[in-house]
């Protein structure tokens, strides 16, 4: 199918929205929308997925208490989508490790460890972006850049 033409901000909080329910009042969710963005060439649903795999490790992550702002920005030529949390991190000895299928540190039946892998090939092959992580304890990010305008291939 070919892609559509998408409000990163439409996606963002379609997902938000359906992952309410379980988020629990502990977590403060802080939107930091630069509404300017222009719409960019998408798979909504994938991306949906992404986002949603996202929320689901940050808000795990957190525990129950929390805050998970949901950022995005012009960065370059690339619009970001940054998902950060004030969980307690993800440790640098595995962080070379976290987006390879079937990763997982949560317990058997909590976690299957493709969630990243997915949205790592969702964005990259797909959507010819990328994902990036920072993390210190209390401040960890999860970046999306995804490009602007449409590429061939
Ligand atoms: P799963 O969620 O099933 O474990 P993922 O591929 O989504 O698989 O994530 C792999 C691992 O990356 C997690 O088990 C966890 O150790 C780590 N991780 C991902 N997101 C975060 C986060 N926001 N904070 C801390 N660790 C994280
Ligand atoms: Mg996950």
């Amino acid at each position: 199918a070919p892609y559509q033409v998408a409000d990163v901000h439409e996606l963002l909080d379609s997902t938000l929205l359906m992952l309410a329910g379980k988020m629990g009042s502990g977590i403060k969710v802080v939107k930091e929308y630069d509404r300017t963005l222009p719409r960019i060439p998408a798979y909504p649903g994938e991306l949906n997925q992404v986002w949603t795999n996202l929320i689901d490790n940050a808000v795990s992550a957190m525990d129950g208490e929390g805050t998970l702002t949901v950022r995005t920005a012009l960065d370059r030529d690339q619009l970001l989508v940054e998902f950060r949390d004030s969980g307690p991190g993800v440790p640098a000895e595995i962080r070379d490790r976290i987006f390879d299928p079937f990763f997982t540190t949560k317990p058997v039946g909590e976690g299957t460890g493709l969630g990243l892998d997915i949205s790592w090939r969702i964005v990259a092959n797909k959507h010819h972006g990328s994902i990036h992580v920072e993390s210190v304890p209390g401040n960890t990010r999860f970046q999306v850049r995804l490009p602007l305008t449409a590429t061939d291939t």
